[in-house]
C-alpha cells in the first residue's frame, strides 16, 4: 500500500554534492539521458531514483497481466547498433517482467548503475539565480546543487487513487496497479472487486480472474479494446529484425506515432462497407495497435470514426455472451482511440466465466467503501480484495508532486495553475536550465515512447553540448513561445477527434480539480521532430541563451 510518510527535512549542515547535470528518473527517459550526458558530453551527472532498481514504469507497475501495448521489436532503444544486435525479446508484445530485464541489461551493458542514487525522492528543487545553479533535496535530506536540471520522471507515475469515502475502514487489502507490491499478490480463493477499465484494468482482469474466486469489475466508463494476438515470437522474426534495424528505425521517426508500420493512405469512405469490414475484420485479426492504422482519417473524421467504432462494439456483442453485460461493456460514449485504444488478451471473454461480473457504476455509483466491500447506489458488494485500475495524474502529476521553483521563486504549481504551459514539452519559461524529457506540450504518450524519449534526450544534450561550445550557460524558454506552442498543441488537438473523449486523462479529466487542457502534443512525432531540429538549427529560437 502507498507509503504517506512525511517526508524528512533537509539538514543545513549537509554537504551538497555539485553535479553538472542532474537527472530524475531512472527509467528508459533518465537511463538514456545519463548515457548521453555523461558518455558523450563527458558531464558530471547523477541520477535520482525513488525506486530500488531501474525502470521507471515497468518497476512500478507489476499488476497481473501487465504487458507492452508497443511491440517488442519497436519498444527498444535504437540508439546502440551492438545492443540491438544482443537482445533479443520472446514475445510480440512483451511482459513488465522481461522489459525490466530489458533494461538492466541495458544499465548494466552502458554502467550506468554507477551514476544512479537508488530508493532516493527528490522533494525539491530551487533556482538560485546569482549562482546559475539549481539546488535539489531528496526525502532523506541529501542535497545537490547542479547547472543543468532533468526531469525523466515519466509521463504515467503518479497513481490516481479515487478518494472514496470509507477506504481506510476496509478490512481487506487494496492495491493501485501502479504500486504493486513486489512479491505479487495471491488472488486464489478470493472475493476481488476491480475498479476501472483503461488499458490497465482490460490487461489485468483476465488475468486475476484465473484465480480469484470472484471478480468485480466496476465500470465508469465503458472501452474500445482491440485483441493484441500476442503470440511468441520465431527465430525467422527475430533475425529479420536485427537485419531489419536500420529501415526499422528510420520508420519509427518518421511515422505519426513512432511505430514501425505507416498509417493507410486512404479514407474510411474510399470503399465500400463490405470492404472496409474485410479491412477491420483482417486487422482484428493482425492484433494490436495497427486497427487505428487501417484508414487515415478514423481520428479526424467522425463519419469514419463511427465505422471502426461500430465495428468494435459489433465485436463485443459477438464475444460477450450475456446479452446485458455485453450492452454495458460496448456502451461506449467517445470515438474510436479518442482515448488511448488499450489491447487486450482475452478481456471481452473473461466475462463469459462464471466467476466474473461486471457492474456499470456510472448508472449507479459508488458510494462508499465498508469495511466488507464496496456498496454502489442500491447494492453491496462484499470483497476481499480491491484493485484500484484507475490510472495516474498523468503527465504533470509526476512533475507537480515536487516542489521545484524557477527565478524569483515562482513555483511550477503556480505557473502551471491554469494547466501546463511549455514550450516544446521541453522548457518552460522562469526555469532556466531545466529540462523535461517527454513534458507536457511534445507527443510522449501519442507516440512509442521510447521513440520520443530518445529525440528528447538526444536534442536535450545537443542543446547543451552547443551551449558548452559557445561559452552559454543559461537556457531558458521565453514566455511567448511557450504560449504559442501551447496554442499550437491546442490547434493540434482541436484538429482530432481526441479531445472528444470527455474523461481522458489526456485532458486531465479523470482527477477532480485537475485542468481541464489537452497536453500532448497532437501533431505527430515525425513532424514534432522536424519542428525542435528547426528550432535548435536557427540558434534555438524562442529560447533566450545567455553567457
Ligand atoms: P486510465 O486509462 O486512466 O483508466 C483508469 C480507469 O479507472 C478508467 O476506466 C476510469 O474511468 C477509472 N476511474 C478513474 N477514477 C475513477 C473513480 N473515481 N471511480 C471509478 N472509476 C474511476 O488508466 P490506466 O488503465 O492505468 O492506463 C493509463 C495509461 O497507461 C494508458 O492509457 C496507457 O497509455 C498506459 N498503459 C499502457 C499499457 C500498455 O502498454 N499495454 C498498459 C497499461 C497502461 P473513466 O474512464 O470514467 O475516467
Amino acid at each position: 500500500m502507498p507509503d504517506t510518510s512525511m517526508p524528512r527535512q533537509a539538514d543545513p549542515s549537509t554537504q551538497a554534492t555539485e553535479l553538472d547535470a542532474l537527472v530524475i528518473g531512472a527509467g528508459f527517459a533518465g537511463m538514456y539521458q545519463l548515457l548521453c550526458l555523461r558518455d558523450r558530453l563527458g558531464l558530471s551527472v547523477k541520477v535520482l531514483e525513488a525506486g530500488d532498481g531501474v525502470g521507471g514504469t515497468w518497476y512500478w507497475n507489476r499488476y497481473p497481466g501487465a504487458r507492452c501495448d508497443s511491440e517488442s521489436h519497436a519498444y527498444s532503444f535504437y540508439f546502440s547498433d551492438e545492443l540491438l544486435q544482443e537482445w533479443e525479446w520472446s514475445e510480440r508484445y512483451p511482459q513488465q517482467p522481461e522489459i525490466l530485464r530489458y533494461l538492466n541489461y541495458v544499465a548494466d551493458k552502458f554502467d550506468l548503475k554507477r551514476n544512479i542514487a537508488f530508493n532516493t525522492r527528490v522533494t525539491s528543487a530551487r533556482y538560485d539565480e546569482a549562482a546559475n545553479r539549481w539546488h535539489v533535496t531528496t526525502e532523506a535530506g541529501d542535497l545537490y546543487t547542479t547547472k543543468f536540471l532533468i526531469t525523466a520522471v515519466g509521463c504515467l507515475s503518479s497513481a490516481n487513487i479515487p478518494n472514496i469515502p470509507g477506504l481506510d475502514r476496509f478490512a481487506g487489502q487494496w492495491y493501485h496497479t501502479g504500486q504493486w507490491p513486489h512479491e505479487g499478490v495471491d488472488f486464489t480463493g478470493k472475493r476481488v472487486g476491480m475498479i476501472g477499465t483503461g488499458s490497465t484494468g482490460i490487461q489485468a482482469a483476465p488475468v486475476i480472474a484465473e484465480t480469484a474466486a470472484h471478480l468485480t469489475v466496476f465500470q465508469r466508463t465503458a472501452n474500445y479494446s482491440m485483441p493484441a494476438q500476442n503470440h511468441p515470437l520465431s527465430t525467422e522474426f527475430k533475425q529479420w529484425v536485427k537485419e531489419n534495424t536500420g529501415e526499422l528505425r528510420r520508420m519509427m521517426q518518421s511515422t505519426p506515432n513512432g511505430h514501425p508500420f505507416a498509417n493507410e493512405d486512404r479514407s474510411a469512405h474510399d470503399v465500400t462497407p463490405e470492404q472496409r469490414n474485410a479491412i477491420y475484420e483482417k486487422a482484428w485479426e493482425i492484433g494490436g495497435l495497427q486497427f487505428r492504422a487501417t484508414f487515415r482519417d478514423l481520428l479526424v473524421d467522425k463519419s469514419a470514426n463511427d465505422t471502426a467504432a461500430e465495428f468494435i462494439r459489433a465485436k463485443i456483442r459477438q464475444i460477450v455472451k450475456n446479452p446485458e453485460t455485453a450492452a454495458k461493456l460496448s456502451d461506449i460514449d467517445h470515438p474510436f482511440a479518442a482515448k488511448r485504444p488499450p489491447i487486450d488478451t482475452f478481456y471481452f471473454e473473461t466475462f463469459n466465466r462464471d466467476n466474473v461480473s461486471l457492474v456499470d457504476i456510472r448508472a449507479n455509483p459508488i458510494e462508499r467503501i465498508t469495511a466488507s466491500g464496496i456498496e454502489t447506489k442500491g447494492a453491496e458488494y462484499p470483497l476481499d480484495i480491491i484493485v484500484f485500475a484507475t490510472g495516474f495524474d498523468a503527465m504533470t502529476g509526476p512533475l507537480l508532486r515536487m516542489d521545484i521553483q524557477g527565478r524569483d521563486g515562482l513555483a511550477l504549481k503556480e505557473a502551471w495553475n491554469a494547466g501546463p504551459r511549455s514550450y516544446l514539452g521541453l522548457q518552460v519559461a522562469g526555469f532556466p536550465n531545466f529540462f523535461t524529457v517527454t513534458g507536457p506540450g511534445s507527443p510522449s504518450v501519442l507516440c512509442n515512447m521510447p521513440v520520443a524519449i530518445e529525440q528528447h534526450a538526444e536534442w536535450i544534450a545537443n542543446c547543451i553540448g552547443h551551449m558548452r561550445e559557445h561559452g552559454l550557460e543559461r537556457i531558458e524558454a521565453k514566455a511567448e513561445s511557450a504560449d504559442q506552442w501551447v496554442d499550437q498543441v491546442n490547434a493540434a488537438a482541436n484538429a482530432t477527434l481526441l479531445p472528444q473523449a470527455k474523461h481522458s486523462w489526456y485532458l486531465g479529466a479523470n482527477v477532480p480539480g485537475k485542468p481541464r487542457v489537452f497536453m500532448p502534443y497532437a501533431g505527430g512525432m515525425a513532424r514534432y521532430r522536424e519542428i525542435c531540429a528547426d528550432v535548435a538549427a536557427n540558434d534555438y529560437k524562442g529560447f533566450t541563451l545567455s553567457a
